[in-house]
């Protein structure tokens, strides 16, 4: 298949409505949702043309992943609430599968492929928080961003991970643009914190629409044990954000990196988190060394494990999730070349895990500008249900939560999403 060819693929995959018929557990959105994350999705002049930055969350720069367009919207609602991480999909050279198209079509924004409209689509809305501004002068827009139903703090914007060059995770493009910035990270002081605290207290003013409170950042090495200036960071932005609670504990979802007992203890004890969550992002030691250089040389496969199962003595079964990358396991040349040997292997290393009390929250590998892996191939769409379908089901016969993952709480997981039909 020529590397522009962008429809070729479809003579060698099941169709949506294909994987639909083989497949009768997987709710038609879901499917969808995994389809579009996995393929990406372009916004047509009309779709952009609905764009109103005065109603809709739009970030103006490449937030977080890099998006490629000065401004757009950052996720879209389906009609049973379900929502999608994508921003609009720039079409490249290497670009192998062409993606889905937000369209206008009666006057609604819809999800179409091959000329068929597939769902409704809404934009996400702007946080009440968005145009305000700390006593500082901070925008708190730059302090925090939000999904329909989680506010999110990232208190550190660069992975040291990087610091020895090609050691990040190879499919990750997150906080790319301060990947190679020549500076210790961001700054975290006295007015940072100050500006944490008046953000978390304004947005929670918006009645009824957070459900959580998220953070995530990249990962610190320094400290006298490894991860503890991490640790210090996020207990510091915690007791920041808990000035504006009342109670001593709240749904907060943590996405960090693999901490020691000690330091987990110190999360739980000092902090408002019920729930933590780190991630081997792919579920074999041989493809974590060359996926996740960084994390296999500074702490290693199995001891990535054995911190997810002290973190599960913690935090009780089910409170403790181990984040995936779905898919990143057929990347090339080291991976999996046929799906059936690769999804046998994920799943029953996902059993192992899970009899320790730990779940998993799956994201859609995608293949995006910024990351190493940026002109791979994913796997078909019949891989990632029955990836999702698997994963739910380990879950289940575990007897195990999803709480903070959840699609109420987080909903970027098509294994998670499932749990709204256990
Ligand atoms: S730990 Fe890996 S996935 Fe997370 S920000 Fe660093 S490089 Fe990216």
């Amino acid at each position: 298949m020529s590397i522009n060819d962008k429809t070729k693929w479809r003579e060698n995959e099941l169709s949506y409505e294909q994987v639909l018929d083989k497949y009768p557990d997987i709710p038609p959105i879901v499917a969808l949702k995994i389809d579009v994350s996995r393929r990406g999705i372009s916004y047509t002049d009309k779709a952009f043309a609905k764009v109103d930055p005065n109603v809709h969350h739009v970030e103006p720069y490449d937030y977080m992943i890099g998006h490629g367009q000065n401004v757009s919207p950052i996720g879209l609602f389906l009609r049973d609430g379900s929502v999608i991480c994508q921003a609009h999909s720039k079409v490249y050279d290497w670009t192998y599968r062409d993606p889905y198209i937000l369209d206008v079509v009666d006057d609604k924004l819809v999800i179409v492929d091959n000329d068929k409209v597939y769902e409704e689509a809404w934009f996400w809305e702007k946080p009440d928080f968005y145009d305000k501004f700390t006593s500082n002068g901070t925008p708190m827009r730059m302090v925090a961003s939000a999904r329909p139903q989680r506010i999110t703090i990232a208190p550190a914007t660069k992975c040291h991970f990087w610091d020895n060059p090609k050691e990040g995770c190879k499919y990750c493009a997150l906080f790319s643009g301060h990947r190679a910035a020549n500076d210790e990270g961001d700054i975290r002081d006295d007015k940072w914190f100050q500006d944490v605290e008046e953000t978390v207290k304004e947005a929670i003013k918006q009645k009824g629409r957070y459900a959580s409170y998220h953070m995530t950042a990249g990962s610190t090495l320094s400290g006298a044990e490894i991860f503890d200036d991490e640790v210090d960071l996020y207990i510091n932005t915690l007791h920041a954000a808990e000035k504006a609670f009342k109670v001593k504990k709240f749904p907060v979802k943590l996405v960090a990196s693999a901490f020691s007992k000690k330091q987990l203890r110190r999360m739980y004890e000092e902090t408002a988190i019920t729930t933590y969550t780190t991630d081997l992002e792919v579920l074999n030691k041989d493809l974590f060394g060359w996926v996740c250089p960084g994390k296999a040389k500074h702490v290693g496969y199995e001891e990535w494990k054995q911190r997810l199962y002290d973190a599960v003595e913690i935090f009780g079964r089910g409170n403790v999730d181990c984040g995936i990358v779905g898919g990143v396991e057929m990347a090339q040349p080291n991976g999996f070349t046929d799906e059936k040997e690769a999804l046998k292997a994920v799943l029953s290393e996902a059993e192992e895990i899970a009899s320790h009390g730990v779940s998993f929250a799956e994201c859609v590998w995608n293949t995006l500008p910024g990351a190493i892996f940026m002109r791979q191939k994913t796997p078909s769409l019949e891989y990632y249900v029955q990836l999702a379908l698997g994963l739910a089901e380990v879950r289940r016969k575990n007897g195990l939560n999803i709480y903070t993952d959840d699609y109420r709480r987080c909903g970027n997981h098509p294994n998670t999403d499932l749990a709204r039909i256990d």
